[in-house]
């Protein structure tokens, strides 16, 4: 038995059954895609069905004023992913739901990574998405490699094509992948109870014990924090979005969000930074600002 003969015996015993792995319809997987980039499998169950109540279509999504979108967003962060969404749905009203992988990257806002996974989920077409979690397990089962890069994606790509099954099961494959890197095939694996282990390039590395684990295998993107705040800048933003948000119809004064995110706001200091942040909510497309006051765009 093959590798991802074995893959898919130890998913059907072991998999998580997720709300849109249910599903093979490309609305319900897009929702689930995008709020899954940066928010966790727990907190995204919560969102999923609400959304799908309040949009249950991609008409209906279409149709979504910024307004409508961030309120439903509210919860799960990085609020231009909503907006993207229903950009997203603008485009798919317009031109038709994409029929292929290729199809779909012409849509914007869909990376290589989504469209490949729409492709197999909604398609089951060969294919496999390539994100973190998929890499460090194909690097380290089809390459030999413990900790792999984005560098080695082209390899990757290449010695997947070889490993995936004959048999159609292309939409599990991933989802087997994403549930075998977040309980086994971690950053420090636990090689001895993996279903892959007799057929992995990189398992007797690590079970002899001859690969170091890095203490930080992914230096964490630079985030811009002013002066000497508790938190970065994408955190206040969110408070100064939230705070609109919930004085909604009613404007919020420019010169009152200081002190309502941030209790050690100093008024000279910190003055042109809740006005760059306020500046960059109003770029990104989620606010509008009249006399010095603010209100959702
Ligand atoms: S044997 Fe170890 S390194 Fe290989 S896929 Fe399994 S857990 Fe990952």
């Amino acid at each position: 038995m093959g590798s991802a003969q074995k893959l898919l015996r130890w998913y059907d015993l072991h998999g998580r059954t997720l709300p849109w792995r249910k599903t093979r319809d490309p609305y319900r997987i897009l929702v689930s895609e995008i709020m899954l980039q940066q928010t966790q499998v727990p907190r995204v169950i919560l969102y999923y069905a609400s959304w799908l109540k309040k949009f249950p279509s991609w008409k209906r999504l279409a149709q979504a004023s910024n307004t409508e979108v961030i309120h439903a967003w509210a919860g799960l962060g990085y609020n231009r992913r909503g907006l993207m969404l229903r950009d997203i749905a603008r485009e798919v009203v317009e031109r038709g739901v994409p029929q292929s992988e290729e199809e779909w990257r012409e849509l914007k806002g869909i990376g290589p990574y989504t469209a490949a996974a729409l492709a197999a989920f909604t398609l089951d077409q060969r294919t496999v998405p390539i994100d973190t979690n998929i890499r460090r397990v194909l690097g380290r089962l089809l390459l030999g490699i413990p900790y792999p890069q984005p560098e080695h994606d082209a390899r990757m790509r290449e010695a997947a094509n070889d490993w995936l099954p004959k048999r159609r099961r292309y939409a599990d494959i991933p989802q087997a992948l994403f549930d075998l890197a977040t309980s086994i095939c971690t950053k420090a694996p636990s090689c001895a109870v993996c279903p892959l282990r007799e057929d992995c390039l990189t398992a007797p590395k690590f079970l002899s014990g001859s690969v170091p684990i890095p203490k930080a295998m992914i230096k964490k993107a630079i985030e811009k924090r002013h002066r000497d705040k508790s938190y970065p800048d994408r955190i206040y933003r969110g408070r100064i979005l939230k705070l609109v948000r919930e004085a909604n119809p009613r404007p919020v004064s420019i010169s009152a969000i200081g002190s309502a995110i941030d209790p050690a706001f100093d008024p000279v200091l910190d003055k042109d930074w809740v006005k760059a942040m306020v500046g960059r909510l109003m770029k990104d497309g989620f606010l509008k600002e009249k006399a010095d006051e603010i209100n959702l765009a």
